[in-house]
């Protein structure tokens, strides 16, 4: 196909323009070229239509770049031979897809398409209706879109080309443009040149130095060595000075070559715009020096359609590849996400299934302590945490209150209040008020701990079971919520039951000294053994020791002791009695709690997460329906995930089906 015979021939097809030719007429080797190439240039426009791109495909287009007033509007009104909106200011303001087609039927047919609208026009409203159009689309100002235009020109004679011809660089806002107007052209213009598989045609006026164009700048910047750049040079009647050796040199590295031309100008009908510029580069001293191969709008037409044709059939290939990756990659995201529920049956199913699963997931992980799902989270191993929990629980209480044993009140808080129990009685009992005066006031210091300890513990639950309940229900947005809110309420009221229970415990322990323990006697027996020493120490010492050495207790002061003989004997009695009753009451406040803990867990996880969960989605009514209903509402950010998904999958899809259908061509297209 790149034979010097098919340029040459689809060089006159163009060229044949002005003089419809019936089909029949054409070789039939520019026919047979025809033929394969259109299919081939069908199917790429289509998958345009479709907006295959939108799904990161990108295709084979020729994109018309050039800074403002280089005439690209001209370029592509030459090749199309109709008229489009020209002149000083910015005219093309969207991206205008240009899709000639060559037909037979010597009436042009014309049609404009944007968004969801079709418009049929001819030759002679063609420039109003773009312009209308564009002003649809980018509002009446002089603001840009990137949202495009297409036109259709159906003509018999124009090359079967598709080009995009893009707003032109401007440096400097004019009146009534937004101050980004620069980078907002800019930022479109590369979006369409950055892909590999465009074809840049770099429109450049004759009547500029080349190595100052932006769009020289921003093409090369995407295409260093211009192997996908082709120049059209415009204004050849107005610049012919040098122009020979502005394209011989090349200072510019336009890989795919230069095409001199001379636009139609005024009101010029393409027939005089064509004799013109025939006469212009035959008889101009100057122009008529440059090759014949790089002048005219025909050889730009041949030119074009020959490197389109090569970057299809180069492209499609890969293309087809990349739609098939991308729809087999879309169909497995679809199916792996969560069923949509479409009737009640299926969201109690569904429903079911996720107290079940959440059901397990708490019992594994707060009971059984079976953690494989949640190896890297520390957090989610309960039974570790709560132990440990409960062992800090249990310093803390036994580090309260320690301080005051051996400083210098030791056994003053006994002594005083054996004072104040004395009465008209035997003297060697321990009188029972007097310990559980002080039982009471220590309970009473310590009492807050348990019920912080709570605090905490729940805490911590509701984070774990809330935590098990989102994941468990992360498909089901409604489901999430009345789970949620279900966890909230529950743990709530766990806890207070729980602290309820621990007051009491805590009465229970002030209102009675009692333990079968026999360890009791045994410590305080063990504890006693030093009394007699102790007091003999205290009273008979003739050296006065100011600190002695008291079994279980270190040194402790005891100077201030000397004064109270009477009680000594007693309070050092009560002391060790309290000493080793406290052990016990301790280890009952810890013990007790462990054991509570258990049971509310497991009472937690095996019913009552699931009856409240029920009642919070099956007893309430909302407004619309129970909550069984409710959670046929998929969570908006999924309900857009999947209909996007299913958007693009019928984009895909619909593309597939455009491509498979070529696919013949494409193999003898293929380099
Ligand atoms: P665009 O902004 O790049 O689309 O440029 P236009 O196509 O609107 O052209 C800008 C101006 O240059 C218009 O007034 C055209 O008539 C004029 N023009 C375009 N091509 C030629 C040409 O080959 N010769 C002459 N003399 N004027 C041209
Ligand atoms: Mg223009």
């Amino acid at each position: 196909m790149r034979g010097r015979k098919t340029q040459t021939d689809s060089a006159a097809l163009v060229l044949q323009a002005e003089q419809p030719t019936p089909l029949s007429v054409i070789p039939p080797i520019v026919s047979s070229y025809n033929d394969k190439i259109r299919p081939l240039l069908d199917a790429v426009d289509r998958l345009r239509d479709l907006k295959v791109t939108e799904e990161g495909i990108q295709l084979p287009t020729i994109v018309v770049v050039g800074d403002q007033s280089s005439g690209k509007s001209s370029v592509l009104e030459s090749l199309a031979g109709i008229s489009l909106p020209r002149g000083q200011g910015i005219c093309t303001r969207v991206p205008l897809i240009m899709k000639l087609q060559h037909h037979s039927n010597p009436e042009p047919e014309l049609s404009l398409k944007y968004g969801d609208r079709v418009e049929q026009t001819d030759e002679s409203n063609i420039s109003e209706d773009i312009v209308n159009a564009t002003n649809y689309i980018a509002g009446g100002g002089k603001g840009i879109s990137n949202t495009p235009l297409t036109l259709l020109v159906k003509k018999n004679g124009v090359p079967d080309l598709t080009m995009v011809d893009l707003p032109g660089i401007t440096r400097v806002p004019v009146h009534g443009q937004p101050e980004n107007i620069y980078d907002q052209i800019k930022d479109m213009i590369m979006e369409y040149i950055v892909p590999n598989e465009s074809i840049i045609l770099n429109v450049l006026s004759a009547t500029v130095d080349f190595t100052t164009c932006e769009s020289i700048r921003m093409s090369q910047s995407v295409d260093r060595h211009g192997e996908r750049t082709l120049a059209v040079v415009t204004k050849a009647d107005k610049a012919p000075e040098g122009l020979l050796e502005k394209v011989t040199a090349d200072d510019v590295n336009i890989g795919l070559g230069y095409v001199c031309v001379r636009n139609r100008i005024g009101d010029e009908t393409y027939e005089e715009a064509r004799d013109i510029s025939d006469q212009l580069f035959q008889t101009h001293p100057l122009l008529s020096k440059i090759d014949k191969s790089i002048v005219g709008i025909p050889v730009l037409a041949q030119k074009l359609v020959q490197i389109q044709a090569t970057s299809i059939g180069r492209n499609l290939p890969e293309i087809v590849k990349k739609i098939n990756d991308k729809l087999s990659s879309c169909l497995f995201e679809l199916n792996s996400m969560p069923k949509s529920l479409s009737s009640v049956a299926e969201a109690m199913t569904a429903f079911m299934q996720i107290i079940g699963f959440c059901k397990e997931s708490l019992k594994k992980i707060l009971v059984r302590g079976e953690f494989e799902k949640y190896k890297n989270e520390k957090r989610m191993h309960c039974t570790a945490r709560l132990v440990e929990m409960l062992d800090e629980y249990s310093n803390e209480l036994h580090k309260c209150g320690q301080s005051e044993l051996n400083g210098e009140n030791f056994l003053m808080e006994e002594i005083m209040i054996l004072e104040e129990a004395k009465g008209i009685k035997l003297p060697n009992f321990v009188p029972r008020d007097a310990f559980l005066f002080i039982l009471r006031g220590k309970v009473d210091k310590i009492k807050y701990m348990p019920v912080e300890f709570l605090e905490r513990v729940w805490t911590y639950i509701e984070e774990v079971v809330i935590c098990v309940l989102l994941r468990q229900s992360e498909n089901y947005y409604q489901l999430q919520m009345s789970a949620r809110r279900a966890g909230h309420n529950l743990m709530a009221k766990k806890k207070e039951r729980s602290i309820k229970w621990m007051g009491e415990i805590v009465e229970m322990e002030q209102l009675t000294d009692y333990t079968c323990n026999p360890e009791y006697v045994s410590e305080w027996n063990r504890l006693l053994s030093g009394q007699e020493a102790f007091v003999k120490a205290v009273l008979y010492d003739v050296e006065k020791p100011s600190k002695i050495v008291v079994q279980g207790m270190g040194e402790v002061e005891v100077g201030h002791l000397r004064q109270y003989p009477n009680v000594l004997f007693q309070a050092f009695d009560l002391k060790m009695r309290m000493i080793a009753y406290w052990k016990i009451v301790l280890r009952r406040l810890v013990d007790c709690m462990a054991l509570h803990l258990q049971l509310s867990v497991a009472n937690l996880v095996n019913i009552e997460m699931e009856e409240e969960i029920i009642s919070e989605v099956m007893g309430h009514s909302y407004g619309c329906g129970s909550g069984i209903e409710r959670m046929l509402e998929e969570c908006p950010s999924v309900a857009v995930k999947r209909e996007r998904l299913v958007k693009s999958i019928k984009k895909l899809k619909d593309s597939k089906d455009v491509v498979s259908k070529i696919m013949d061509g494409i193999v003898t297209y293929a380099d």
